[in-house]
């Protein structure tokens, strides 16, 4: 490894404790005990343990310009911000400036810092890559001259891919010989430094080190070129092969997407199933499925109150989710010995229950249901006993520390937690955080088997971090006929959001509504977590 990866860690494993207020003594204690370990083996396993305990949206915060540890805790503790989009919200509607020690100046630092920090070249998460796209698009679609009528997302993120490498677009321009007028106008882009591209695409490279692709094309075309620019390089080699054993050109006029996917007899593909594989070979049998949508969603699942570490009180979230146009939403704030600070202590969850009571005698339009995130502890059990469990209306279980088991002790580990009937949910099924830690070793298969067979439902963890089951896993449980549930995680009603997010990765993974556990309504939802009790029990 080298010395700059190693810094680089001991970099960020300072950052999270001094995030967590550790002192500068401790913060050095703990890095002179992991170097060794990571010019070792590249990893520290403190850091990845002290990961679960801070929301990677402070780390994030913290290369910000003129953002200290102090400010960011300050931001975090003042006004529940965890996450670069609300710390941005917080910035535009005046909350930042507000706070004590935050005056235009630092506000005017924060928003250019975020802005910089999303426009780095190289992979980057899908929420950032969506905004900073959307951002391109609409600067693009606001330009005067070159005859531009209409400009799309495409590519990777229109795909809804995890991690985003290159970001492409394409615009539509009525007369194909104003290809140089495009040009000239595409330089007019804020923040455009170079021009370049070849095999007609036009590569815009921008001050911040962002490089969007564009691709013009003409009305009558359009809808091929969308294929071409969306679809994984499998995908369009597929489709242009077909177009070929079928003897069919693509010469000719396609000014729509289901009109070229006609031309070769098969139907519309979604975007989110256009990587490699199957999908024309379902789309031409007639066999795609008819993939889950926002509106097939009743219920919310896995958000954190203020009786663990989420920011907001059970009434809140219950206005927040009814807001959302949810008819349920199940609160699962940490278990007892979760590292997070402040997990649900067992002589406090009467108080939250009867909390949730109160909220629901009051609230109109939205019920909500008693469930916990219960860590699995390191030999497999849940992390309260069963008259504790009893009382939730369902239980998650989540893997939250020990993350360097080797792959058969942590399969036994989860197994083990999946024997006990309580458990109706396994939470971020590999731990992973998207381009900061890898999963951990365990042998999904066994465990997708065996959730199907004892009827325990796996998440799409759909923080934008995780985003697991990973969704080319989340195809092999539903093959498997596992039930998956789409789990926000979130700790504010700013998360909310994420479920769209989790979505995405369920459609990748070729789900229908019959396949995802909050397409059911309330008492079907507890109807499913009482079965498994019963049938186990
Ligand atoms: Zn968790
Ligand atoms: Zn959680």
């Amino acid at each position: 490894m080298d010395k700059h990866a190693v810094t680089h860690t001991l970099d960020q494993l300072a950052a999270v404790l001094e995030l967590k207020g550790e002192s500068a003594a401790r913060v050095r204690a703990v890095q002179r005990a992991a170097r060794s370990e990571i010019l070792a083996t590249g990893r520290s396993s403190a850091l990845d343990e002290l990961r679960e305990q801070v929301p990677p949206g402070l780390v994030e915060m913290l290369r910000i310009p003129g953002l200290g540890v102090a400010k960011v805790r300050q931001i975090h503790e003042a006004l529940a911000i965890e996450s670069l989009g609300e710390l941005e919200a917080a910035a535009v509607d005046g909350r930042l400036a507000a706070l004590p020690r935050f005056g235009t100046k630092t506000v005017e630092a924060v928003r250019r810092g975020i802005a910089s920090l999303r426009q780095v070249a190289g992979p980057r998460l899908f929420h950032h890559a969506r905004d900073e796209i959307e951002r391109v698009r609409r600067a693009l679609t606001g330009l005067e001259g070159g005859g531009v009528q209409r400009v799309e997302v495409a590519g990777a993120v229109r795909r809804r891919c995890e991690i985003i490498g290159r970001l492409d677009l394409i615009a539509v321009q009525a007369d194909p010989a104003a290809r140089e007028a495009l040009i000239h106008r595409l330089a007019q882009t804020p923040g455009v430094t170079e021009i370049g591209g070849q095999a007609g695409t036009i590569t815009l490279r921008f001050a911040s080190g962002t490089v969007v692709d564009v691709l013009p094309t003409t009305p009558d075309r359009f809808g091929l070129d969308w294929i071409r620019a969306t679809g994984s390089s499998a995908h369009v080699a597929a489709f242009e092969d077909r177009a070929r054993t079928l003897g069919v050109s693509l010469e000719g006029a396609f000014p729509d997407e289901t009109r070229a996917y006609q031309a070769i007899d098969c139907a519309w593909v979604p975007p989110e199933l256009r990587e490699e594989g199957d999908a024309l070979e379902a789309a031409a049998a007639g066999r795609l499925p008819h993939l889950v949508e926002p509106a097939d969603l009743c219920g919310f699942l896995h958000c954190h109150s203020h009786y663990s570490d989420g920011t907001v009180t059970i009434a809140e979230w219950a206005a927040g989710c009814r807001a959302a146009g949810y008819d349920w939403v199940g609160i699962t704030d940490h278990s007892q010995s979760s590292p997070y600070a402040g997990g649900l202590r067992a002589e406090d969850v009467a108080q939250q229950h009867a909390e949730i009571d109160a909220v629901n005698a009051g609230a109109v339009g939205l019920r909500v249901l008693k469930g916990v995130e219960a860590d699995i502890l390191t030999d497999g059990t849940l992390d309260y006993g069963p008259d504790v469990l009893d009382r939730f209306d369902f239980v998650i279980g989540s893997i939250h520390s020990r993350f360097g088991m080797s792959e058969g002790e942590m399969t036994r580990r989860v197994l083990a937690a999946m024997d006990d009937p309580h458990l109706t949910i396994l939470g971020h099924p590999t731990g992973r955080l998207l381009l900061q830690r890898e999963p951990y070793a365990i042998d999904l298969e066994q465990v997708l088997r065996t959730a199907a067979e004892r009827g325990i439902a796996v998440e799409v963890n759909a923080d934008p971090h995780r985003l697991d089951l990973d969704w080319r896993l989340v195809r092999r449980a539903r093959e498997l006929g596992v039930l998956i549930s789409i789990g926000a995680d979130a700790h504010s009603p700013a998360g909310i959001t994420n479920v769209d997010i989790g979505l995405g990765i369920a459609r990748k993974g070729w789900l229908q509504p019959a396949d995802v556990l909050n397409t059911r309504d309330a008492e079907g939802f507890l109807a499913f977590a009482r079965q498994r009790r019963a049938v186990t029990a």
